[in-house]
């Protein structure tokens, strides 16, 4: 049994609470909350900094930790991801110390749980012994090529067979972005969950998208032809690309929308109608690291829309750190306060993943784990000082 204490306690669902103690049992849940007054002042653990409930990492590609400083930054995506191809091989002994030291890395940070990206099977042992409790995302792409999509589908099918999904552990079935996949393997897709899922997507990242949906033309298109690749069967829809996967998604699961910094106001009401279970997972520091640009969150804000934070992964990120990403919407967007930004770190994340029962929040009957922080700024707001320590 442990007691513990801080200046202040932000239990995101409910009330900042002052004054007060979180009482947890051996293996971290909470068992009851109650006032400080009431506790001999000897059997308490006190801290100075605000206890928060243990981040949620909407969105990583871990077995992409490999290449952390090998991609070149402000390139924007398309030049990014073929950089990403070229350089994506690496000895079987590499890759593991990488995503060794990432879990590490997120585990030191006040992470609790991860959204993950697999093409492959290198991260499931990792992820299936860790104390991370992980939502596999088993990512399908055929780069709009019709005549791939069975074979496409059956290969990542193979992957998702052997994804850990029991337990403390999750997986799904999903399409990797609109610009990379063809009407039928969406088709597909739409076959394979059993009951309702998380469904993640990348989603508005570069102008080349909103391009190739509005008008087939510009970089997209180039990109594509550069392979030898022909976009015969795809047409413009005239709208974002959004449309195109809305179209093809189904609204009942809870989907993920990955970065979105070129969403507008009108795409993120058209989801929202389309679906109550709509989150929106921003990745600030890789949307500078690749594009140099931000969405804008206020849009976000005024919707009500469920935010979400992700690192997504080393290979377009200096770290896998939430309070770094927090940090850095502080930095640039600094009318967000401080309790929201926490909710998307926290609970938002922990309701995309399906996993709010245990995470998320400080309550009663949670184990969501605590988080220290300590050195926010003048504001309030995480800035250059402040740190994050597990309790
Ligand atoms: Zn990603």
């Amino acid at each position: 049994m442990r007691k513990i204490t801080a200046d202040a306690i932000y239990t995101v669902s409910g009330e900042r609470l002052v004054g007060t103690i979180l009482v947890l049992d051996n293996q971290g849940t909470i068992v009851a909350i109650e006032p400080l007054a009431a506790h001999d002042l000897a059997s308490v653990e006190r801290y100075e900094g605000v206890i928060v409930p243990g981040f949620v990492n909407a969105h990583c590609h871990l077995e992409l930790s490999h290449m952390k400083g090998r991609i070149n930054t402000g390139t924007q995506l398309i030049p990014f991801i073929t950089s990403v191809v070229q350089n994506r091989a690496a000895s079987p002994e590499l890759i593991e110390t990488a995503m060794r030291a990432a879990e590490q890395e997120m585990l030191e940070g006040g992470i609790v749980a991860v959204g993950d990206i697999s093409n492959q099977t290198d991260t499931f042992a990792l992820k299936a012994a860790s104390k991370l409790r992980f939502f596999t995302f088993v990512e399908f792409f055929d780069l709009l090529q019709t005549h791939d999509a069975d074979k496409v589908f059956n290969q990542y099918n193979q992957v998702y067979q052997q994804a850990p999904k029991t337990g403390k552990d999750a997986a799904s079935c999903v399409p990797h972005a609109p610009y990379s996949v063809s009407d039928k393997l969406f088709g597909l897709l739409n076959t394979v969950q059993s009951g309702l899922t998380t469904i993640s997507i990348h989603n508005q990242e570069t102008q080349p998208e909103t391009e190739l949906f509005m008008t087939k033309s510009g970089d997209f298109v180039r990109f594509y032809e550069g392979f030898g690749m022909k976009l015969d069967d795809f047409e413009a829809i005239g709208q974002t690309s959004i449309h195109y996967a809305l179209a093809r998604m189904n609204p009942q699961h809870r989907s993920l929308f990955v970065h979105n910094t070129l969403t507008s106001a009108e795409d993120l009401a058209t989801a929202m109608r389309w679906s109550e279970h709509t989150f929106w997972a921003t990745c600030p520091n890789a949307n500078l690291y690749i594009e140099n640009r931000l969405p804008n969150y206020k849009i976000f804000m005024d919707a009500g829309a469920k935010v979400c934070v992700g690192t997504d992964s080393l290979t377009s990120n200096w770290k896998l750190s939430i309070l770094d990403e927090l940090k850095t919407i502080a930095k640039y967007q600094s009318y967000v306060p401080f309790e929201t930004m926490l909710r998307w770190a926290t609970l938002n994340g922990a309701e995309a993943l399906g996993m709010e029962a245990q995470l998320g929040s400080i309550e009663v009957g949670k184990q969501p784990g605590l988080n220290l922080i300590t050195g926010l700024d003048a504001r309030g707001l995480p800035g250059e000082h402040t740190q994050v320590r597990v309790l």
